[in-house]
C-alpha cells in the first residue's frame, strides 16, 4: 500500500513538463526554418527578376517585344527580345502581377502566341495554395525534428533536447521470482533483505537504520546476475530498470550523464523500485588510467555517483550492478554508502545445476528414461545460460524429430551441441589417423581410470566434431572440489598427457592433435608453480597474481628474469615428470590399452561403464603383483 502512496504524490509537474518540452521545441525550430526557407526563397526570385508594371508588360507584349512568357499562379515572369540580345551576364527577365480579373483571357491570349503558360490561378486562391504550400513544408520539417529528437537524447546541446528514454528498459512487473533461480541461496539470502525493504522501507527507517543503496551482483557470464536483479524485483513486486553499462558510453559525448540521469529520474517516479545496470564496468572502470579510463566515461561515471548518493534510499529506490570484473571498479563506486555490498553469484556447482536443470525443464514434457542427474554430472562448469540453452536446444530436436517429449538422447546430443560443439559425420579420417585417434582418447581415459578412484570417465568418441577436435574424452568430476591437492593436480596432468604418451607408446610419434592437451597441461603447472606454491625451487613464493578472478582467472608475471627462468624450469620439469609417469602407466598396461583402443574404433564411441567393464576385468586378472617393480626408475 505505501508504494502506491508515491506515485501520484510528486510527479505531477513533471509529468505534463515533459511531454510539451518535446514537442515544442521542433514545433517552433520548424517554424523557424519555415520562415527562413520561405524569406530566402522570396530574396532570391526578387533579385533574379526586376519587377514591371503590368503595363509594361503589357505594352512589350502587344509590341511584340516578347522572347519568354511564363505565368504562374502569382506572377507572370517574362524576358524582351531586347534583352535577349544582350550578353547573358547583363541580361534582365522581369516579372509583374497578374492582371486583375482577366488571368485566364491573358492565358488565352498568350497560349495563342505559343508561349509557355502554366494554369493560372486566381489571386485569391494563391494565397490558400501558398498556406498549403508552407504548411506541408512545415509538417515534413517538423515530423523530420520529432524524430531526430527521438534519436537523441540528453541535452548536450541544446539544453534539454529530447529525453529519449531510449534503451532504458522498465518492466511493471517482471514475473521471476527466487524459484526462477536455481541454486544460489547465499546470493538469495544476501538479497532478501533488499526484499524486505523494499516491502517495507518504514520498519528500517524508524529505527534509523540507513538503507543499502546498492548492491554489487559479481559472478562469471550467464551465471544469472540479470535473472537474480529481476527476481528481487518480482519478490518485491516492484517496477525493474534496466540498462547496460556499454549503452551509457555507445553513444554521443555527453550522452552518458544524462541518460543517467534521466534513468534515476524515471526511477524516482515509480519508486519504489528496482534500478539495474548490467556490465557496470563499462561504466566504472577506475579512473586511473592502468585501464584507461575517458573523459567520457568519466564524466558518466560522475553522474552515477552523483545520483547514487543523492536519492534517498527511504523513498525505496535500490540500484543493483552487475560485472565480471570487481576488481577494475572505481573504488569511489565501491566506497560506504554506494555499492558496498558484494554479492558473488557462483558458478553452479553438481546440484544447482540440477536444480537449473530442473528449473529449465519445469515446462518440458520430459520422457520417461530422462535422467536429469547424469546430465548435470557431465556438464561441470556450464554456468546457467548454457543449461537454458542446452534444455532449448533438446527441445527443438524433439520436435524436428516429430517427437511429443523430450528424452535422454535429445539432451545428450545438445550437451553436444552446446558444449562441445557438433557431431560432424563426413570428416573422413584415414584408418592410420582414425588409430591414432583412437588410441590418443584412450590414453587419456586409460590413465584416468588407472589413476582415479571412481569412475572417470562418462565417455570418450573418435567422431569428429565441428569444434575441431578430432575425438574427445569427457570426464565426470568425482564430486565437486573446491580444493585440489598437489596429488590430484599431477594426476591431473598425467590424464592430460596421456594422450600424447599413447602416440608415443604406441606409434612411436607425435602428433598435432594433442596442442590442446599441451597447452592445458602447460597452463595448469604453470598455476602450479606461479600460485599455488607448489614447486621445490620457488616453494612458497607466488610470482604471479591473478587478474579477471570472475573471468578466466588470468594469470601475469610479476617477478624478476631470473624467478621467471626458474618458473620455466620448475613447469618443465613437472611436466617432463608427468609425462614420463604416463607412459610408464600405459606401457605397463599396454595389452588393456591395445583391448580398450580396438573396441573403440569399432564402436566409435564407448560410454565409462564399457570402459570400466575393461579395467576391472584387467584389474581383477592380474594378480596384486607388483606392477610398479619392473619399470621402476624412469
Ligand atoms: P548474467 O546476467 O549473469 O550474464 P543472465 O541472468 O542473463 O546471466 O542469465 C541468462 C539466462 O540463463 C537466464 O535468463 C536463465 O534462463 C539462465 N540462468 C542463468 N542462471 C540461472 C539460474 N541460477 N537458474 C535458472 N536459470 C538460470
Ligand atoms: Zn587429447
Amino acid at each position: 500500500m505505501e508504494q502506491h502512496n508515491n506515485q501520484p504524490n510528486k510527479p505531477p509537474q513533471d509529468n505534463d513538463k515533459k511531454p510539451k518540452g518535446s514537442i515544442w521545441l521542433p514545433l517552433i525550430i520548424s517554424l523557424a526554418i519555415v520562415l527562413v526557407i520561405s524569406g530566402i526563397y522570396n530574396m532570391v526570385s526578387r533579385s533574379q527578376y526586376t519587377e514591371t508594371t503590368y503595363t509594361e508588360f503589357r505594352q512589350a507584349m502587344d509590341s511584340g517585344n516578347l522572347s519568354e512568357v511564363e505565368m504562374r499562379y502569382d506572377r507572370i515572369i517574362y524576358m524582351t527580345k531586347e534583352e535577349d540580345q544582350k550578353p547573358a551576364s547583363q541580361r534582365k527577365a522581369f516579372y509583374t502581377g497578374l492582371p486583375n480579373g482577366d488571368a485566364l483571357a491573358l492565358a488565352e491570349e498568350l497560349y495563342q502566341l505559343g508561349f509557355k503558360v502554366y494554369q493560372p490561378i486566381v489571386e485569391d486562391n494563391s494565397l490558400i495554395t501558398m498556406i498549403l504550400y508552407n504548411a506541408l513544408m512545415f509538417g515534413v520539417i517538423f515530423l523530420f525534428m520529432r524524430m531526430l529528437t527521438k534519436r537523441m537524447t540528453g541535452d548536450g546541446m541544446m539544453g534539454g533536447f529530447g529525453k529519449s528514454k531510449a534503451k532504458v528498459y522498465m518492466e511493471k512487473q517482471t514475473g521471476v521470482t527466487f524459484k526462477d533461480v536455481a541454486g544460489q541461496d547465499e546470493a538469495k539470502e544476501s538479497l532478501q533483505e533488499i526484499i524486505d525493504f523494499l516491502h517495507n522501507p518504514q520498519k528500517y527507517t524508524e529505527i534509523g537504520a540507513k538503507l543499502p543503496k546498492g548492491a554489487l551482483l559479481v559472478g562469471s557470464p550467464g551465471t544469472g546476475k540479470t535473472l537474480l536483479a529481476k527476481a528481487v524485483a518480482g519478490e518485491a513486486d516492484v517496477p525493474f530498470f534496466s540498462i547496460s553499462g556499454s549503452d551509457f558510453v555507445e553513444m554521443f559525448v555527453g550522452m552518458g550523464a544524462s541518460r543517467v540521469r534521466d534513468l534515476f529520474q524515471q526511477a524516482a517516479k515509480v519508486a519504489p523500485c528496482i534500478v539495474f545496470i548490467d556490465e557496470i564496468d563499462a561504466v566504472g572502470r577506475s579512473r586511473d588510467s592502468r585501464y584507461g579510463g575517458n573523459t567520457e566515461q568519466e564524466q558518466t561515471l560522475n553522474q552515477l555517483l552523483g545520483e547514487i548518493d543523492g536519492f534517498d534510499s527511504s523513498k525505496g529506490i535500490v540500484c543493483l550492478a552487475a560485472t565480471n570484473r570487481p576488481e577494475i571498479l572505481d573504488k569511489a563506486l565501491l566506497r560506504p554508502g554506494r555499492f558496498d555490498r558484494r554479492i558473488i553469484v557462483d558458478k553452479p556447482n553438481l546440484q544447482g545445476r540440477l536444480d537449473t536443470l530442473k528449473v529449465h525443464t519445469r515446462k518440458i514434457k520430459l520422457s520417461e528414461d530422462v535422467d536429469l542427474q547424469k546430465i548435470a554430472q557431465a556438464t561441470a562448469g556450464a554456468v546457467g545460460a548454457d543449461l537454458a540453452n542446452l534444455v532449448n536446444e533438446a527441445a527443438l530436436r524433439a520436435v524436428r524429430q516429430g517427437r511429443k517429449t523430450v528424452n535422454q538422447e535429445d539432451l545428450m546430443v545438445s550437451f553436444e551441441v552446446v558444449i562441445a560443439g557438433t557431431e560432424k559425420k563426413n570428416t573422413v579420417l584415414t584408418d592410420t589417423e582414425k588409430r591414432m585417434v583412437a588410441y590418443h582418447e584412450v590414453g587419456h581415459a586409460l590413465v584416468a581410470a588407472l589413476e582415479k578412484r571412481a569412475d572417470p570417465v562418462t565417455k570418450i568418441t573418435i567422431v569428429p566434431h565441428t569444434s575441431g577436435a578430432l575425438g574427445y574424452t569427457m570426464y565426470t568430476p568425482e564430486e565437486e572440489k573446491f580444493l585440489s591437492t598437489k596429488d590430484e593436480l599431477l594426476v591431473d596432468l598425467r590424464t592430460v598427457l596421456g594422450g600424447r604418451a599413447a602416440e608415443q607408446v604406441v606409434f612411436g610419434a607425435k602428433t598435432t592433435g594433442a596442442a590442446n592437451d599441451i597447452q592445458r597441461a602447460t597452463s595448469l603447472a604453470k598455476h602450479m608453480v606461479t600460485l599455488y606454491g607448489m614447486s621445490d625451487e620457488l616453494g612458497l613464493m607466488a610470482p604471479a597474481a591473478v587478474q579477471h578472478q570472475y573471468l578466466e582467472g588470468q594469470a601475469y608475471l610479476d617477478c624478476s628474469q631470473e624467478t621467471a627462468a626458474t618458473v620455466d624450469r620448475e613447469v618443465q620439469k613437472i611436466l617432463d615428470t608427468c609425462y614420463e609417469d604416463a607412459k610408464r602407466v600405459l606401457t605397463e598396461n599396454r595389452a588393456l590399452l591395445d583391448e580398450i583402443a580396438e573396441f573403440l574404433l569399432v564402436k566409435e564411441t564407448i560410454t565409462g561403464e564399457e570402459l570400466m567393464a575393461y579395467v576391472n576385468a584387467a584389474k581383477s586378472d592380474a594378480a596384486p603383483c607388483a606392477t610398479d617393480e619392473d619399470f621402476d626408475e624412469e
